[in-house]
């Protein structure tokens, strides 16, 4: 990969990423407007550049089998996280990539703690999950909502003193672990105004095919929007951290959420820079005496590697071209 191409990337990825250790406020020092420098009509080809980019890191990725990679992706109502993930991913091989979306939790899922239902959907080694929503539902809409706490059951030690710090530094703390044994975890948030907020729920009323994805609740969910804001602002500051960093990405253009949600994810990956295992002495001997024993069959007329008679310059072998007799 041409290095110019990994520099933009990281340039872009740095305007996004909350500074670990910063204190940042969503309506200070974010944009939802902002187009980071890019431009519309050279969307569609840095996106399909990018997809291309993903596709041949997650090859790389699945077969080194070493890491995992885990994106959550965290959004307002109509911030886009569909629609972004769709496209994204839309060049990578489906059998790398697992996307979880987690709802109201499960009878089942509260009677465990908090993390639980989140580590059952991790990558394994090689993979990559998104995350549609993720644990830090936890310290947003648990939050914004404190009777949704009361439903978690929690024992009175766990409810007292300040029970969102101590989320953020358990939640640091799992992200630590899971990086510390190879499991790189990125975490992008769109930042949707509220103005397109509106504008995107009435798109859904105004628009026959986009009714069924009208929900009234989402509507009255709005009236929390100052709640929300202050919980992402608390949330971003308190767990972008060295080894998880947070990324805000400006969600009102979808074409521009798309591209830097894009290249979060390549510069993840390019960090974990995966190349496909080495052969060793001995196993270079086996493949060797296979490929003897397969030229052998060959049959008559034929050449004994019709894949090397037919892509010389790739395999480098002129042998492959004479015919067996
Ligand atoms: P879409 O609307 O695009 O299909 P969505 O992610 O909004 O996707 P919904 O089924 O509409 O899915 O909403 C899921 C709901 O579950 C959200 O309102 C979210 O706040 C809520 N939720 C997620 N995690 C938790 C949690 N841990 N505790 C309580 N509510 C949660
Ligand atoms: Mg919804």
């Amino acid at each position: 990969m041409p290095d110019e191409r990994a520099e933009r990337v990281a340039q872009l990825v740095a305007r996004l990423r909350v500074e670990p250790g910063s204190k940042v406020r969503l309506d200070r020092d974010f944009d939802p407007r902002d187009k980071v420098g890019l431009k519309k009509k050279d969307s569609a080809a840095l996106l399909g550049a990018g997809v291309a980019l993903l596709a041949d890191y997650q090859q790389r990725l699945a077969a080194q089998d070493t890491y995992g990679v885990l994106l959550c992706l965290q959004a307002l109502d109509a911030g886009g996280k569909d629609g972004t993930i769709r496209h994204v991913m839309s060049g990578v091989n489906p059998q790398g990539v697992r996307v979880s979306s987690f709802k109201v939790p499960s009878v089942e899922e509260l009677d465990h703690d908090y993390l639980w239902r989140y580590a059952q959907r991790l990558p394994e080694r090689g993979d990559i999950a998104i995350f549609n929503r993720s644990h830090y539902e936890e310290v947003l809409v648990v939050r914004v909502h404190p009777e949704l706490l009361v439903r978690q059951k929690l024992p009175a030690e766990a409810r007292g003193g300040d029970i969102w710090e101590r989320r953020y530094r358990e939640i640091n703390d799992w992200e630590r672990h899971l990086t510390d044994n190879g499991f790189k975890v990125v975490k992008v948030f769109l930042n949707l105004s509220k103005e397109e907020q509106r504008t995107r729920f009435l798109k859904r009323l105004d628009l026959p095919d986009k009714n069924w994805k009208f929900s009234a609740a989402d509507v009255r969910e709005r009236r929390y929007w100052d709640d929300y804001q202050r919980a992402f602002s608390e949330m971003l500051s308190a767990t972008s951290t060295r080894w998880a960093p947070w990324y805000v990405v400006p969600a009102d253009r979808k074409w521009c959420a798309r591209i830097c949600t894009a290249a979060v994810l390549a510069h993840t990956l390019m960090d974990i820079d995966p190349r496909y295992p080495e052969v060793d002495e001995a196993t270079r001997k086996k493949l060797f005496a296979a490929r003897r024993k397969l030229e052998r069959e060959a049959p008559k007329g034929t050449p004994p590697d019709p894949y090397a008679a037919r892509h010389p310059a790739e395999t480098g072998k002129k042998s492959g071209k004479k015919k067996r007799r």
